[in-house]
C-alpha cells in the first residue's frame, strides 16, 4: 500500500486529468471520529468547511456511503451539506440523490425478507440482556453491546454463534463491527452506492472521461474498493493485520482532510 501524501502531488495530477470526480466517502472513522457512543460523533469546524468546498465544485460528484440511516446522516451533516450532497445509507440500500427523495435500492428491497427469520430470532431469545440495543434499520439489522455489563459477554458470544448459523442457512452476512453486530442480507452492501450513481449520472458521464475515488476505514467499504476496482482506492489507518483491496493509505482523518481540501481546489 502506498502512502497517499507521499505521492500527492503525482496522485492530483492524475486526477485533475479526468473530466469528472466522483467521490464516495464512508462517514464513521473516515469523515468524523469514532466516538464511544455513537450518537456523539461531529463533524468539525474544519470538516464543514472542507466539504463545502468540495460541494462547490462542478467537477466532483460527492457521496457519503454508511452504515448508518440517512436521517441520521442529514442530521450529523446539517442542512447545507445534506441537501448539496448524494447520501447512501444502511450500507448502500438507501439511497438519497442530491434534490431527490430516499429510495430503497432495488436490491435491497428483495432481499429484506431474507432477515426477518434472524430478526426474530435473536430479539426473542436475547431481548433480558441488560444495554443490549436492537436496531432494525431499513434493510439490516445491528445488536449494539457497548453497554452491556462486563459478565453479560458469554452471551454476546452465544448470539454472535448463533447469528453464524443463521446467516449460513439464510442468505446474509454478519458483520461483526465495533461494539456492534449486524446482519445484513448478502445482496446488500456498500457497492450499491456506486451502481446506483453510474446509473444516475450515467448521460453525464457517458460523454466525459471519468475516475472513482473511494474512500473508507473498515470492512464494509472493501465492497467499494472491489467495485470501484480501475480508479483509486483509499484506506484510512489501516491496521496491519487486516488486508484490504486499497491502493492507498492515509494515516487518520486529519490527512483525509488534507487530500480533500487539494481535490475541492481542483479546476
Ligand atoms: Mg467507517
Amino acid at each position: 500500500m502506498i502512502d497517499l501524501l507521499k505521492e500527492l502531488d503525482n496522485v492530483l495530477d492524475h486526477i485533475k486529468s479526468f473530466d469528472k470526480i466522483l467521490i464516495f466517502s464512508d462517514f464513521d472513522g473516515t469523515l468524523v471520529s469514532i466516538k464511544r457512543n455513537p450518537e456523539n460523533v461531529r463533524l468539525s469546524k474544519k470538516g464543514i468547511s472542507i466539504l463545502n468546498k468540495i460541494l462547490k465544485n462542478k467537477k466532483i460528484i460527492t457521496g457519503i456511503v454508511s452504515g448508518r440511516k440517512i436521517s441520521e446522516l442529514q442530521s450529523f451533516l446539517g442542512n447545507d451539506i445534506s441537501e448539496n450532497v448524494n447520501l447512501f445509507g444502511c450500507h448502500g440500500s438507501e439511497i438519497r440523490f442530491k434534490g431527490s427523495v430516499t429510495k430503497i435500492a432495488r436490491e435491497a428491497e428483495k432481499a429484506k425478507e431474507n432477515i426477518i427469520p434472524i430478526i426474530n430470532f435473536i430479539m426473542d431469545k436475547y431481548n433480558k440482556i441488560r444495554g443490549v440495543v436492537f436496531e432494525q434499520k431499513e434493510n439490516s439489522f445491528a445488536v449494539n453491546y457497548r453497554n452491556i455489563r462486563d459478565s453479560d459477554i458469554e452471551k454476546i458470544n452465544e448470539m454472535k454463534i448463533d447469528f453464524l448459523k443463521m446467516t449460513n442457512r439464510y442468505s446474509a452476512r454478519l458483520l461483526n463491527l465495533k461494539k456492534v453486530l449486524e446482519v445484513v442480507p448478502d445482496d446488500v452492501d456498500k457497492s450499491l452506492a456506486i451502481k446506483a450513481t453510474m446509473n444516475e449520472y450515467g448521460k453525464i458521464l457517458k460523454s466525459c472521461n471519468h475516475l472513482k475515488l473511494c474512500i473508507g476505514d473498515d470492512i464494509t467499504d472493501e465492497n467499494l474498493f472491489i467495485e470501484n476496482n480501475e480508479g483509486i482506492n483509499v484506506k484510512i489507518a489501516p491496521d496491519k493485520t487486516s488486508s484490504t483491496r486499497a491502493g492507498f493509505f492515509l494515516n487518520n482523518i486529519s490527512e483525509y482532510y488534507v487530500f480533500l481540501k487539494k481535490i475541492s481546489a481542483i479546476t
